[in-house]
C-alpha cells in the first residue's frame, strides 16, 4: 500500500476504512525513511518502540483522534524521552532526556507515532541545515541544494513524503522558510499558543514550535493537539483553543489583505514577484481586497532580531558546559579548563559566533546600547502591527527572498547573506504573531513560499486563509521525483 506523499486526512481514511493497518503504516514510514537516508532527515529514529506502540495501537483501536496512529517526525529540539535529544549539535550529542516535552507529549497522547529525530541547524541557528554536526539535509527537489532551516529534517521528510507532517520551532523563520524550499506548508503559531516546556531553548522570548505539513487543514490538526495552557512554561497563554479544523473553510469574501509598503518587492528575482502577482489574483478571485500598509520600523527587524536573538542564546546555552549534559572534554586540568574545553570542542562556529555577539550585547557596558535598545525598537515593531491591524485582517509577504540555494553558495564568507534569509519572517516573531508558509508555484523547479501575517491569536482565519488557497490551487500537490535519492 503506498502511503509516500499521503496527507494526515488521506491517511486516516485508509486506516478508518481497514485499507491499512497501523502497524503496515508505520512500517512504511520507517521503510521510506530508510530508502530516502540520503536526504539526511533524521538524526535518530524511533524504530523498535514506534513499531511496539504501532503494533499495541491495532489490537486497542479505540482512540477517536484524528492523529490515532499516524506516523510524524519530531524536530531533534524537543526532548524525547529515553530518546537521543541533540539540536544536532555534538555537545548534545549523547544526551538521553529522561522526559518528553508537552508538544510532542500532547501529540503522543493522541495517538500519533514519533518515528524519529529530524536533523536540524545546531540549536536551531540557521537558515540552511548547514550548521548541523550531523551533516547537510537535501532538498528533496534537488540534491546538493539546502531545505532551508532550522527545521531542514521536518521540512524534507514531510516533502519527500516519509511521513505527513512533523514538528518544527520557529525563532526568526524556521518553520515558514524550510517549509518555502521544500514546498510545503508549515505555521508558526502566537508566542505562547504551544507550550515551549521540554523544547532546548534557543532565544527564549521568541522560540514557538508548530507544525509543519502537506497543507493547511493538517497543520490544523496538530495545532489542534499541540495547543494549550501549560503552567510548565510560565509564558504559555491562557486562552480558549478554538477547533483549528473545524473552523476551515469559510469563505473569504472581503477579508483585507495587508500588502507592506516598506517590502520592496521589485528587488527580488522577478518570476518570485510573478508568483506573488498571480497569488494575488487568487484571493481577488476568492473576494479578498488588497491594501498597501506601512509598518515605519519593520526595516529595523533584522538588526533588533541579531542583537536579541544571540543575547538570549548566550544566556540559555550556558547551561551546557560539560558537566551536567552531554559532551566532556577528556584530559583537563581543572575546572575551568573543563568548561573552556569542553565547549569549544562542543560547539560549532555559528553557535560560538552567537555566544560571543551575545555575551558582548549583555555585558554591563554594552547592555543598554544593545539589548535594551533592541527590546525598544521591538517594541516599536509590534506597534506597528497593532496599528495595521486596525485596518487589515492578514498581511501577505513572500516567505522568502529567493529559492533554494547550492550547498556553501551563502554566509560562508559573510553570515550576513544567511541572516538576510529571514528578511520577511522575523517581524512576526519580534511581535509574538502568528504566520504560516505555503507553496504557490516554482521558479527553476524549485518551490517558492507565500506567506500570510496574522493578528494575535488569529491561527483560525490565518489556517483558512491558506486552506481556501489550497482549494483553488494544486502547488500543494507537486510531488519531487526524489530520483537521485534512492
Ligand atoms: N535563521 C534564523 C537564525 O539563524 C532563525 C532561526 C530559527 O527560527 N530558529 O537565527
Amino acid at each position: 500500500m503506498n502511503i509516500q506523499f499521503k496527507s494526515i486526512i488521506e491517511l486516516r481514511e485508509m486506516l478508518d476504512n481497514k485499507s491499512i493497518s497501523i502497524t503496515e503504516l508505520t512500517q512504511e514510514s520507517f521503510l521510506l525513511a530508510k530508502k530516502y537516508d540520503e536526504l539526511n532527515c533524521f538524526v535518530t529514529m524511533n524504530e523498535e518502540v514506534g513499531q511496539k506502540k504501532a503494533d499495541a495501537a491495532d489490537s486497542n483501536n479505540k482512540n477517536s483522534s484524528m492523529l490515532f496512529g499516524i506516523p510524524l517526525a519530531q524536530k531533534d529540539l524537543f526532548c524525547t524521552e529515553n530518546l537521543r535529544t541533540t539540536c544536532s549539535s555534538k555537545i548534545l550529542s549523547n544526551f538521553i532526556p529522561p522526559y518528553t516535552a508537552t508538544a510532542v507529549k500532547k501529540l503522543e497522547d493522541a495517538g500519533s507515532i514519533t518515528i524519529g529525530k529530524t536533523n536540524m541547524d545546531e540549536f536551531a541557528m540557521g537558515s540552511s541545515n548547514e550548521t548541523s554536526f550531523f551533516g547537510n539535509v537535501h532538498n528533496p527537489w534537488k540534491k546538493g541544494y539546502v531545505p532551508g532551516g532550522s527545521s531542514g529534517g521536518s521540512a524534507a521528510a514531510v516533502a519527500a513524503g516519509i511521513v505527513p507532517a512533523a514538528t518544527g520551532t520557529d525563532t526568526g523563520g524556521s518553520i515558514r522558510q524550510p517549509a518555502a524550499h521544500c514546498g510545503i506548508t508549515g505555521l508558526k503559531p502566537t508566542y505562547g499558543r504551544v507550550s515551549r516546556w521540554g523544547m532546548i531553548a534557543f532565544a527564549s522570548s521568541l522560540d514557538q514550535a508548530g507544525p509543519l505539513a502537506r497543507t493547511a487543514e493538517d497543520c490544523a490538526i496538530l495545532l489542534n493537539s499541540m495547543s494549550g495552557y501549560d503552567s510548565k512554561d510560565t509564558t504559555s497563554l491562557n486562552s480558549d483553543v478554538p477547533d483549528f479544523l473545524a473552523n476551515i473553510n469559510q469563505p473569504i469574501d472581503g477579508l483585507k489583505i495587508g500588502i507592506i509598503k516598506e517590502f520592496n518587492l521589485s528587488d527580488l528575482d522577478s518570476e518570485v514577484q510573478a508568483r506573488f502577482e498571480e497569488s494575488k489574483k487568487t484571493y481577488e478571485k476568492l473576494g479578498a481586497k488588497f491594501i498597501e500598509v506601512s509598518l515605519p520600523n519593520i526595516s529595523a527587524s533584522v538588526p533588533t532580531y541579531y542583537s536579541i536573538a544571540p543575547a538570549e542564546c548566550s544566556s540559555n546555552l550556558s547551561r551546557f558546559d560539560g558537566v551536567r549534559f552531554g559532551h566532556r572534554a577528556k584530559n583537563t586540568t581543572d575546572l575551568n579548563d573543563l568548561y573552556i574545553k569542553s565547549r569549544s570542542e562542543g560547539f560549532g562556529d555559528e553557535v560560538k559566533r552567537r555566544i560571543l555577539i551575545g555575551t558582548y550585547a549583555l555585558s554591563a557596558g554594552y547592555y543598554d546600547a544593545y539589548y535594551k535598545k533592541a527590546q525598544q525598537v521591538r517594541r516599536l515593531i509590534k506597534n506597528d502591527f497593532d496599528q495595521v491591524f486596525q485596518s487589515v485582517d492578514v498581511l501577505m509577504t513572500p516567505t522568502s527572498p529567493n529559492t533554494a540555494f547550492e550547498f556553501g553558495s551563502k554566509g560562508t564568507q559573510n553570515p550576513v547573506e544567511l541572516y538576510l534569509e529571514d528578511l520577511f519572517t522575523i517581524s512576526s516573531n519580534l511581535a509574538g504573531l502568528p504566520a504560516i508558509s505555503i507553496p504557490h508555484g516554482q521558479v527553476n523547479s524549485l518551490p517558492v513560499g507565500l506567506q500570510l501575517i496574522g493578528n494575535f491569536l488569529k491561527e483560525d482565519q490565518l489556517l483558512n486563509t491558506a486552506h481556501l488557497f489550497q482549494k483553488n490551487s494544486d502547488f500543494h500537490l507537486a510531488q519531487p521525483s526524489l530520483e537521485d535519492f534512492s
